[in-house]
């Protein structure tokens, strides 16, 4: 059956300093409820808007990194609603003038490479945050928290051309990328991406999920749907058009109410903003445009002559990509990479540890002290696993833990030491061999492993034992 799938995201632009149209600082997060307010963010009469131009120029910034065409003059509207999270009944967004139209964000799905259009991006401003104790169809009242209100949101629309949940997901991890590139956004903050799914299958009535706070949220939510709506049909039920809230404890979508058309917002320009000429920033903006991921991708692939597989995955993050950089100018990039790319981030995502926390625990310059070591045959590769573990456990400097767990391998000559001891102080295992009993080698292998607390390499030890003995025989 066909599936239509199509985003509104909603990004904070969380990285700016303050609100989208006053001074109140945005690092609201963690902070108690209503203490960053002014009464322009909470909509106090006589309050006037002023827009922020730092939010403006990362507006614009986002804009041209995803193709967009920016209006020359864009403008903002007011969308009227009636709804506590917006106590002046009215959110400042834009309409016919926004931001930018169209634009793309390629995406890798498993058959290959796809375009995903985008329809529109607009500026507008973030509502407060209702909280419900238990979940919003049971509690008896709301609570609300307006630090949130008036914090900078663009709205990015993808044309309906999503096929399946899963490219949804693929989408939203893909834009999260780009937006982390370009420094306007944090992923990790609480709320900084909520995205509306509209979802009609098979032609039936388009069905639009609200608010939806996580990716693995949007491919649940969308997926429900598709199963939902599939049953509802079996029945000989038309699809209605409505919208539904996402249940996240449960992944299930519940009917809150049949949607609202445009009219009912009567869209009209804000008479308290002026349009904004666009061309004043773009130029400016253009030449600050950081290096994007497809870019730092190609370059990493040349520079270092890394595999597409390595320098595809060290380009998710660019803090991954930047430690990996900054330890290839000590050691082998191609070891570096595969030490990064396999190991550590392994290690991470198995502790659901991001690449910025894992970094704090184990900085660049560690990573090289610790890789070296094993360049240099003082650490098994097993030790290296080890050492990463415990940093990431338990913290502690590299050479501590390398010490104190016995780490650092016996060096040849000791090993050699050993076995001729093994050899001397066992003459009963020494007549065996020779007699035959090539197993008996084993037990001066045995000798040397615990002399050793089981830092020698087995292998190698039981093949010296034998080179010795055929050596005096
Ligand atoms: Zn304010
Ligand atoms: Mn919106």
């Amino acid at each position: 059956m066909d599936v239509v799938i199509g985003l509104e995201v909603h990004v904070q632009l969380n990285r700016l300093k303050t609100k989208l149209f006053c001074s109140c600082p945005l690092d609201y997060h963690g902070r108690e409820p209503n203490t960053h307010v002014c009464p322009v963010c909470l909509g106090l009469p006589g309050a006037m808007p002023v827009i922020n131009r730092e939010a403006v120029r990362s507006a614009i910034k986002v804009a041209l990194a995803l193709n967009a065409e920016i209006n020359p003059v864009m403008r903002f509207d007011r969308k009227n609603y009636f709804y506590p999270d917006l106590p002046k009944g009215f959110q400042i967004s834009q309409y016919d003038m926004p931001l930018a139209w169209g634009g793309y964000v390629t995406i890798e799905t498993e058959s290959g490479e796809k375009r995903v259009t985008l329809k529109r991006i607009h500026m507008e401003e973030d509502p407060g945050k209702l909280s419900y104790k238990g979940s919003i169809t049971t509690a008896k009242y709301s609570l609300i928290d307006y630090n949130r209100s008036g914090a900078p949101l663009l709205e990015i629309v993808t044309e309906p051309v999503l096929r399946s949940p899963k490219e949804a997901r693929t989408f939203l991890n893909t834009l999260r990328i780009i937006l982390e590139y370009l420094d306007v956004f944090d992923g990790d903050l609480e709320g900084a991406m909520r995205v509306d799914a509209n979802i009609s299958i098979a032609g039936g009535g388009r069905v639009e999920i609200k608010n939806i706070s996580s990716f693995k949220g949007v491919e649940r939510a969308l997926a429900y749907e598709i199963t939902r709506q599939k049953n509802l049909m079996r029945r000989g039920r038309k699809i209605e058009r409505e919208t539904r809230h996402f249940d996240e404890a449960n992944s299930i979508t519940v009917s809150l109410r049949s949607k609202e058309e445009e009219q009912d917002y009567r869209y009209f320009p804000e008479p308290d903003l002026v349009p904004i000429y666009t061309s004043e920033f773009v130029d400016d903006v253009k030449d600050a445009l950081p290096e994007m991921p497809w870019e730092k991708r190609e370059r990493l692939i040349k520079q270092y002559s890394l595999s597409l597989e390595k320098a595809k995955i060290l380009v998710l993050d660019p803090k991954m990509a930047d430690y990996f950089e900054r330890v290839a100018k000590e050691i082998d990039p191609r070891v570096a990479a595969s030490w990064i790319v396999d190991v550590l981030r392994g290690e991470l995502n198995y502790r659901d540890m991001s690449f910025s926390e894992g970094e704090r625990r184990l900085n660049s310059d560690e990573l090289v002290e610790l890789l070296t070591y094993f360049l240099k045959g003082r650490i098994t590769e097993k030790g290296v696993v080890e050492v990463i573990r415990t940093k990431l456990d338990h913290g502690g400097s590299v050479e501590e833990i390398i010490q104190s767990k016995g780490l650092f391998s016996i060096p040849q000559d000791e090993i050699d030491r050993l076995c001729r001891e093994a050899i001397e102080k066992n003459p009963k295992a020494v007549e065996d061999y020779r007699a035959g009993k090539k197993q008996a080698a084993n037990f001066l292998v045995g000798y040397v492993m615990k002399m050793t607390e089981g830092r020698a390499d087995p292998g190698e030890t039981a093949r010296k034992i034998r080179e010795i003995l055929e050596e005096i025989s």
